[in-house]
């Protein structure tokens, strides 16, 4: 039988050996992870083992605190402003793209939010010292743009990493505020890990829901409300599993081969796919392309589903195509992509030279 493989951009898959894993501990019965109560020792040393893990992965300062909350990363949008901004200070947000205006329209129904142009940023037209914090979404899974590199500003980054989370290093002194969705890079749904310099956390606004407040999670070690038990369990597996693979430093190595592959073969296509975003600023998680029209795009999808691609389709505003490479993306989905981009691109040779000229 055909392997199947998903490139979506809203959900990771498991590597198998971790599905396997996941799967065994579902198993019915007492002991199953469906059961596990949280006020349990179990589920204490998972939680433990966990942020452990996470924290050597990521080398995260013993004065950050690691938060675990429920739900998705939507929601930090509004508790970003809520835990940090108070009554009198003003944020920065920088405009990369879909994500970030998402963030940019939360957070100011709860603060005063100045939003950047991303090209702007560092050219001191914008300047960030009176800001309190600067919100950066480091990879804008819609549009297929990425920050590269943790940039040096006057005020602290919190950074959305949903999309590119543990793929590569983050810079401390730098990233003041981490937080990102599980889904994608660890896992399943329902947690978000909030990574936050303990310095910046002096109680949410008045009016915040007390399980919203990080400092009282903080304090409560993320228990102050049932936690998201099995999304914890599956993203302790997931993180020993990348640290057994060896850490952060093999995935970034793992991925920049994969995304090179992918460039290749689009860049071998002769006009067929089209980037419009220059390669300095390309996510090296999510690629997004064009193909010349609605029709052909159409005839991508189905000949990829067809041969085991699925969940290609591009972001609803943006269109097109869109892969992502999640960590827990098996190699065999890459050699397959590849192999399929070349034909594809073979059998409508005649088409992408129509569309260069
Ligand atoms: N930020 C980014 C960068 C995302 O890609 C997404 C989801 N695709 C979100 C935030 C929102 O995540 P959720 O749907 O889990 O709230």
């Amino acid at each position: 039988m055909q392997p199947a493989y998903s490139f979506s951009a809203a959900s990771g898959p498991l590597p198998a050996a971790v599905a396997e894993q996941v799967a065994e501990a579902c198993r019915p019965g007492f002991g199953s992870i469906l059961g596990l109560p949280f006020t349990s020792p179990d589920f204490h040393r998972l939680q433990a083992e966990t942020e452990a893990c996470l924290r050597r992965l990521l080398a995260i300062p013993d004065d950050f605190h690691v938060l675990f909350m429920a739900g998705g990363a939507s929601v930090q949008f509004a508790l970003l402003p809520l835990n940090l901004l108070d009554g009198q200070g003003h944020a920065a947000y920088v405009d990369s793209g879909h994500w970030a205006r998402r963030a940019i329209a939360e957070a100011r129904r709860f603060g005063r939010i100045e939003a950047i142009p991303a090209a702007a940023l560092g050219t001191g037209a914008f300047p960030l010292d009176q800001a309190t914090y600067c919100h950066l979404t480091s990879n804008e899974t819609a549009d297929g743009l990425q920050w590269h590199d943790w940039p040096a500003l006057p005020a602290p980054l919190a950074a959305d990493m949903s999309s590119d989370f543990l793929t590569r290093p983050v810079d401390w002194q730098r990233v003041a505020v981490a937080y990102a969705g599980t889904q994608k890079s660890i896992g399943t749904p329902g947690l978000t890990v909030v990574i936050a310099r303990a310095a910046l956390l002096r109680g949410a606004q008045p009016g915040t829901p007390g399980v919203m407040d990080y400092l009282a999670q903080a304090r409560a070690a993320s228990r102050l409300c049932t936690p998201p038990v099995f999304p914890i369990f599956v993203a302790h597996r997931m993180l020993h599993w990348i640290e057994s693979r060896g850490g952060i430093p093999a995935m970034a190595r793992r991925l920049a081969l994969r995304h090179a592959r992918v460039e290749a073969a689009l860049d071998a296509a002769g006009g067929l796919y089209r980037q419009r975003h220059p390669r300095t600023w390309r996510s090296r998680v999510t690629t997004c392309f064009h193909l010349p029209d609605a029709a052909l795009t159409g005839a991508f999808i189905e000949s990829a589903e067809a041969a085991g691609l699925h969940h290609l389709r591009g972001h609803p505003e943006i269109g097109g195509i869109r892969i992502s490479l999640y960590n827990g993306l098996d190699d065999g989905a890459v050699d397959a992509l590849s192999g399929f981009l070349g034909r594809f691109a073979e059998r409508h040779a005649d088409t992408g030279l129509a569309a260069c000229r």
